[in-house]
């Protein structure tokens, strides 16, 4: 069929198969041009199809050789509409990891219960026997506690009063005001519960416990802060509590599991999760202006081959530098206080009108679009495309 982008508010719900595989390509591309020895060789991604779990398992890949084993949530073509993008992600990236002799196989199911924990361990034992890194980027909006059946939605919202701010309508272009009022207390316990760091460490219990973690083996979760304007909604907000989660369970699973369990903290990119979240599309918009400016721009795949290669596997071997609550800042680029200096500048000024000059918001379109792999130039979209793509190690 042809495919064509139909955008919903922050979501696409139609993906390109072939548009989708040129941006694995691109990634591998940059994965490969940075190889480096050393590093990661069996590796587990826990969030694999989209955004930066896709990148690390790119980087590992094609940088560091690494057998990859992915878990996802995605749907497959169904009754002739397209699957999602990170189900063609996923085909893209075993298809060109098989033709390089690598090991990738792949579950699509909730990685939240405990039956796909366990296939996993399953495979992971018949195939590699334990692991030496544990990926987890899971961004998800809700999860089902597998010990009463409970669901949690997570939200985003302050914890300290009602939050006013610009915001961006990226379907129309517009600047707009947003005002957003504080959480109760149910609601940051169940964002704590469905983002914090309980199912990682659910994962790491069960993969020490099945005697999948290789000595030395290490982990890492990711992470968020952001300049001071998103505070209120995010570090300091319901999903700033998870993440404080998230770095207290680091620490539980270093000392439980004899392993290095990090929280990495990355940059803001376009990815399905950061579309979702009220002000940092405009806060993106700009950030993208003024870092290509720079030369620093980095996207997932930039960010992730900067994690593996100079942070979690040095050349020289040297542990991870982290910051004083014991965090790895690949942030670094974006926090620099020249480049927030010049956003708090832009900030209070940017309108509907201004916002193609002061922002690079044609930068942000594009890339939301290459997320469901439209857009890209290699592709023709008024071509056939074949939708039904199976997962190459599908029943392998
Ligand atoms: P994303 O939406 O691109 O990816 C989420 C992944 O989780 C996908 O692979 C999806 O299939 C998987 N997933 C969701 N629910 C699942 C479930 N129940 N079972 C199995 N898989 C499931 O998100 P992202 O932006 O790459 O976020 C990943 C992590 O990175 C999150 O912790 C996020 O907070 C963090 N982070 C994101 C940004 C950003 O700007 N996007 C910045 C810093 C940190």
């Amino acid at each position: 069929m042809i495919i064509k982008p139909r955008i919903r508010g922050f979501v696409c719900i139609t993906a390109h198969p072939e548009g989708c595989a040129a941006k694995v390509a691109h990634e591998i591309a940059v994965a490969r041009a940075a190889k480096q020895a050393g590093g990661p060789k069996r590796v587990l991604v826990i969030g694999a199809s989209t955004g930066y779990g896709l990148s690390t398992r790119i980087a590992a890949a094609f940088g560091h050789e690494a057998a990859t084993f992915g878990v996802f949530f995605e749907r497959p073509s169904m009754k002739g509409k397209p699957a999602s993008a990170g189900w063609y992600n996923s085909v893209a990236f075993e298809k060109a990891a098989h033709a390089e002799g690598l090991y990738a196989k792949s579950i699509n199911g909730d990685a939240f219960s405990n039956e796909i924990k366990a296939q996993t361990i399953e495979t992971l034992k018949a195939d590699l026997g334990q692991v030496d890194l544990v990926v987890y980027s899971l961004a998800s909006p809700r999860r089902t506690d597998p010990k009463d059946g409970e669901t949690y939605k997570s939200c985003l919202k302050p914890t300290e009063g009602s939050y006013h701010n610009r915001s961006l309508d990226t379907d129309k272009g517009e600047v707009t005001e947003v005002t957003i009022e504080p959480a109760t207390q149910e609601e940051i316990d169940h964002t704590v519960k469905v983002m914090g760091g309980e199912d990682w460490e659910l994962w790491m219990q069960a993969l020490a416990e099945a005697d999948c973690l290789a000595e030395g083996a290490k982990s890492v979760a990711y992470s968020y802060i952001g300049p001071e304007i998103t505070w209120p909604v995010y570090t300091n907000g319901t999903i700033g509590a998870a993440k404080k989660d998230v770095e207290r369970a680091a620490a539980a699973i270093s000392t439980a599991h004899r392993c290095e369990a990090y929280v990495a903290v990355n940059k803001a990119v376009v990815t399905q999760a950061s579309s979702a979240i009220p002000v940092v599309p405009l806060y993106i918009s700009i950030l993208f202006k003024i870092m290509k400016a720079k030369g620093t721009h980095e996207d997932c795949i930039e960010q992730m081959v900067r994690l593996l290669n100079e942070r979690l596997y040095r050349a020289d071997n040297a542990a991870p530098e982290l910051d004083d609550t014991g965090r790895i800042r690949i942030d670094d680029w974006e926090m620099d206080p020249t480049v927030q200096a010049e956003i708090a500048a832009i900030w209070p000024g940017i309108d509907s009108a201004n916002l193609r000059e002061r922002s690079d918001f044609d930068g942000y379109q594009a890339n939301f679009l290459n997320l469901f792999g439209f857009g890209l130039p290699s592709v023709d979209y008024e071509a056939e495309a074949e939708v039904d793509l199976p997962l190459p190690s599908a029943g392998q």
